[in-house]
């Protein structure tokens, strides 16, 4: 009676099995337009199909040849626990369906921010039905078992596992720094809920070092501040007082600064901006325009592209001597209209950089960032509380190209145009390794840096530092990143240009800098590399004066 249909079955489990292995996207690929298949989901739900009939026919090839053997008694529990099989199978899945293991092992597509979160809500749904079934299935199992209390402590099990798979392979990739099941954790909650212990970002310690320390009120030589922001979202309106340009003025007399070059202008303020600036104080104020933010928000048309030589050109007449602050967002998150992120070696880009070398204007260029930005945020990051209080500053994750592709990016171009000079900001966002920088500057003789904004580096590292500084003497500018932090901790520009200053000039040791309280850049304090007169004289202008007007005195 019973053989046929389970011959039946056996043969339908058979199909199935045979339909996984030819149901794969070469077979699929048959019956789309051109062959192949593309789209990133499609191939994950083929590979799903492929996995569950595959999975799904052995389970019933392996249940009707269980049933054929086993007592008519038995066969509903054999029934239930093929079911409990089954969701136990998706459960599975979902688990494998992990992100990660989707970007390392399976191969498919890269795992961008959009698809990590996608990748795992599916995860979520699949474990749960998985778990549903299964859940079920011990239910129905219940009423067939003699001892009532192991069937309840199955089911209760069964909620835990889940429970557990849930934390593990969901919460713990989409909240990497939940302390959950993660009992080692809680006695430092207790120590924090008992004041036993405090946050790591309350953490502020003060020196009780006491060593001399030589105050410098204005620089020993003229300084020219090659970077400098005329605009920041930081600025308050004492602030913007203060740069106002007679105001300005006033004050770099004071500290010795005899020339600044502002950036942040925009299309539409560019040219208000080079009167109010440039033209009235044509030796102390230079006025440039990144060329892109402010423009085009965060995606960029062809069209845009296109155009920015020629608008380079028409503020070159206004004016303009130069670019800046090339913004790093280019690389790391400007997409275009196909809503990929443009690379900084974009062949669209190239033009302006080509355009800017044949006027004689210098791109100021941020790239990247510091390296830590591109490191987990947690225990072992160098920059952990900075990146706590502000995690939109992070670049770690596979949404975001690695800090070594932008660099090569950057020095694919500064290679492509040979005629244009760059100046890498902030050091050329390497000051974690001068080595790399003296590659550079070894290497490509229209690339300069300059030191805005990184002290914290270069002022851990005083011994290198200074070697470095003497070796590269004609290549290294200052800067500043002046006007982003004015104000901020008690951080006046007075104080702010002599951390600079005493930094440059100085052997003081244990010293504070502006981006330290300001904003948590690293939690240490630096050292004085007292520059030699002649290499300072260099970097205070003399440098920044070949590149700005042209002037060989040195
Ligand atoms: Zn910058
Ligand atoms: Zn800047």
């Amino acid at each position: 009676m019973l053989k046929k249909p389970l011959l039946l079955i056996g043969f339908f489990g058979v199909l199935l099995v045979i339909g996984g292995f030819i149901f794969n996207p070469s077979f699929v690929g048959h019956f789309t337009h051109d062959g192949s298949v593309n789209s990133s989901m499609a191939l994950i739900g083929i590979f799903l199909i492929q996995f569950y009939m595959i999975t799904i026919g052995g389970l019933i090839i392996v249940e009707s040849i269980i049933f054929k053997f086993l007592p008519s008694e038995k066969r509903t529990v054999q029934y239930l626990f093929g079911i409990c099989a089954i969701g136990l199978v998706i459960v599975i899945t979902g688990v494998l369906l992990h992100p990660s293991f989707i970007e390392h092992h399976l191969n498919i597509f890269k795992v961008d921010e959009e698809r990590f979160d996608k990748l795992c809500n599916i995860q979520l749904g699949i474990i749960t039905l998985g778990f549903l079934i299964a859940f079920i299935s011990v239910f129905l199992y219940r009423g067939k078992l003699a001892v009532k209390k192991l069937a309840t402590i199955s089911l209760v099990l069964v909620i835990l596992i889940y429970l557990v798979v849930v934390d593990f392979s969901y919460v713990n990739a989409k909240y990497p720094r939940n302390i959950i099941l993660k009992p080692g954790e809680y006695s430092k909650v207790l120590d924090l809920f008992l004041g036993r212990d405090i946050l790591l970002s309350d953490f502020s310690p003060r020196s009780t070092l006491k060593v001399e320390r030589r105050q410098i009120l204005k620089a020993k030589y003229p300084v020219i501040d090659i970077h400098f922001h005329f605009h920041s979202p930081f600025m308050t309106a004492e602030d913007k007082r203060i740069l106002k340009p007679a105001n300005l003025i006033k004050v770099m007399d004071s500290l010795g600064v005899k020339t600044i070059v502002g950036f942040d202008a925009v299309e539409t303020d560019l040219d208000s901006l080079l009167g109010l600036y440039q033209r009235e104080y044509p030796d102390k104020f230079f006025v440039y325009s990144d060329m892109i933010s402010g423009d085009q928000g965060r995606i960029l048309t062809d069209e845009f592209m296109a155009s920015l030589s020629s608008k380079l050109e028409k503020f070159h007449e206004l004016g303009m001597q130069g670019i800046g602050e090339f913004p790093k967002d280019i690389g790391l998150k400007i997409k275009d209209t196909s809503g990929k992120i443009i690379p900084l070696d974009d062949k669209r880009l190239a033009p302006l950089f080509e355009k800017a070398g044949e006027l004689g204007m210098p791109v100021i260029m941020h790239t990247a960032d510091p390296t830590a930005f591109f490191d987990p945020i947690n225990k072992y990051n160098e920059r952990y509380i900075e990146l706590s209080k502000y995690p939109a500053w992070s670049y770690f994750g596979p949404q975001f190209p690695s800090k070594e592709k932008l660099i090569k990016e950057r020095e694919h171009i500064i290679k492509e145009h040979p005629k244009t000079i760059f100046i890498g900001c902030h050091m050329g966002m390497n000051p974690e390794d001068l080595s790399y920088v003296g590659y550079m500057l070894d290497t490509y003789l229209n690339y300069y840096v300059d030191i805005s904004a990184v002290l914290s580096d270069l002022g851990r590292q005083p011994y290198t530092a200074r070697k470095f500084f003497i070796k590269y003497q004609d290549r290294i500018l200052f800067g500043t990143d002046g006007g982003v932090l004015f104000g901020q901790e008690g951080w006046t520009i007075e104080r702010f240009y002599r951390s600079y200053f005493e930094f440059l000039e100085t052997e003081n040791e244990y010293i504070d800098y502006p981006e330290q309280q300001a904003h948590n850049q690293g939690n240490w304090y630096i050292y004085g590399i007292n520059l030699p007169d002649d290499v300072l004289q260099k970097i205070y202008y003399k440098n920044a004066e070949k590149i700005l007007f042209g002037n060989e005195s040195n």
